[in-house]
């Protein structure tokens, strides 16, 4: 079957099929890293997650850049705030973020570039666009002349008014209603403090858009394959990127662009500037389990909004739960000769259904419906009647292949600290010696961190205990 995308670019279904055989280029939005980031950011980064580890399950070889916003307006006033340097500042965040996806199983993209890194492209970049007309200098920074790019506005729709040209915003973020000349580059002005580059254009810095058409054509080509972010990226910053690409090559910028929905809380956007928002580690620090989450996010179509409730939250943690108790039941199963050519075909049938609704678009939520279909059947089967170590092999080879793309089956992965790792030890050597009033004890200061604590042939194992 064709792997079929919906491009925000024409808003309709178009079969993807990259500039070259085999490989894939693609450009995320990555945080703006001036705090930690909210569940909701981490809706789009699964998202493209999904996205990245389906076309690797299609066997396309992945290049994935994803930009660090290290420096911008909010990073700035965060740093001024705190009274400390804009590196500092944001590297703090920046490690936050990486602990983040880890604990989220997003797979690390092949380069997170810093914007403050590429000044000197996006400086060309600017220059090119002064030299071919599209931009022009105001009291110290260059803006971009939405009237000189035709196609202004054909990512979003918006259609620009008489009144508007000429009409300039030097802010970063913007509404559609205020579509202006945006700021390239951004004079120094007093509130920027030591932040600024002598450069060629000026002393100053660059404007947000500017960053990512810079990153992105210096590292992916000026044409690449899928572009993606949250909705709110659309406008300005998408359409922006593509005005600032397109006037300076004068070739397509990007083929696919791809926008994941928000995720919402009581009805509305959950956004830093509301307030309405939980962190990864608040959750975590709840005792949810970070798989739990992935699963929530993942588990409606990625161009569906999704509410969040704490009932949902332990909706997917028990989904988790029963996809890894089917998953640890697959695995441990006793084989005999009997061969079962009704699991065969039922697991063949359920791959094939994954395969179709993955390939719509990435709809998740048909795939796992076809996956918790599967279980159900599967179990019964395997109540039933003995099954072959063919049977058992394939099952788990399509169980495997599937987890590639939603990585929530598998416990091993587990983060397990080295405090933790004494400890089972130490349980294991009390009930080697048979001291079980010690492997008791140990049990409990294990548990108190949150783990369930089970005795196995191999000795203890531990997984963290979800609500
Ligand atoms: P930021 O760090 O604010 O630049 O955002 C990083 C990414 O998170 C961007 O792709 C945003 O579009 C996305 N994002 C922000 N808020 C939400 C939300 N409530 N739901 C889904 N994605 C979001
Ligand atoms: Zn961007």
């Amino acid at each position: 079957m064709a792997l079929k995308f919906f491009n925000t670019m024409g808003r309709k279904l178009e079969e993807f099929v990259p500039l070259e055989q085999g490989h894939v280029r693609m450009y995320t939005c990555g945080p703006t890293v001036y705090n930690y980031p909210h569940i909701g950011n981490y809706r789009t980064f699964v998202f493209e997650d999904i996205l990245r580890r389906y076309l690797k399950f299609k066997g396309y070889k992945v290049i994935q850049i994803m930009n660090l916003t290290d420096i911008d307006d909010k990073t700035i006033n965060g740093s001024q705030k705190e009274g400390i340097p804009l590196a500092k500042f944001t590297e703090r965040y920046t490690k936050a973020f990486f602990e983040d996806l880890d604990a989220l199983r997003i797979e690390r993209a092949e380069h997170y570039p810093k914007a403050t890194e590429f000044i000197y492209e996006m400086v060309r970049l600017v220059k090119k666009l002064i030299e071919k007309g599209y931009a022009y200098k105001s009291e110290g920074s260059i803006y971009f002349d939405i009237t000189k790019f035709k196609e202004y506005g054909k990512l979003s729709g918006l259609v620009i008014g008489e009144l508007k040209a000429g009409a300039r915003v030097k802010v970063d973020e913007y509404k559609k209603e205020e579509a202006r000349d945006f700021a390239l580059w951004k004079g120094w002005d007093a509130t920027d403090g030591d932040v600024f580059w002598e450069t060629e254009i000026g002393k100053g810095r660059p404007g947000w858009h500017i960053e990512c058409s810079a990153m992105s054509m210096k590292l992916i080509g000026e044409t690449f394959d899928i572009h993606t972010g949250g909705v709110d990226l659309i406008f300005p910053h998408h359409e922006n990127e593509i005005a600032q690409s397109e006037s300076a090559t004068g070739k397509q910028f990007v083929r696919f662009w791809l926008h994941s929905e928000h995720l919402k809380i009581e009805g509305q956007k959950m956004a830093k500037s509301l307030g309405n928002f939980y962190t990864l580690r608040e959750l975590t620090a709840m005792r949810y389990d970070p798989i739990a989450v992935r699963y929530l996010l993942l588990s409606a179509h990625y161009r569906a909004q999704l509410n969040f409730t704490f009932e949902g939250l332990q909706q997917a943690a028990s989904s988790v739960g029963r996809l890894r108790s089917f998953a640890e039941r697959a695995e441990s199963i006793a084989t005999t000769n009997t061969y079962s050519i009704k699991l065969q075909q039922l697991t063949d049938s359920m791959f094939r259904k994954f395969e179709e609704a993955m390939d719509t678009d990435l709809d998740t939520p048909v795939a796992l419906a076809a996956l918790f279909d599967y279980i159900r059947d599967a179990n019964r089967i395997l109540d039933a009647a003995k099954i072959s170590e063919d049977n058992k092999q394939h099952m788990l080879d399509a169980l495997h292949k599937i987890d590639s793309v939603l990585s929530v089956m598998k416990t091993s992965e587990e983060k397990i600290s080295p405090e933790i790792q004494e400890l089972i030890k130490k349980r294991d050597q009390a009930r080697a010696k048979k001291d079980w009033a010690l492997a008791d004890r140990i049990r409990n200061e294990i548990s108190k961190e949150g783990f369930v604590v089970q005795d196995t042939p191999a000795g203890t194992r531990v997984r963290r205990e979800s609500r």
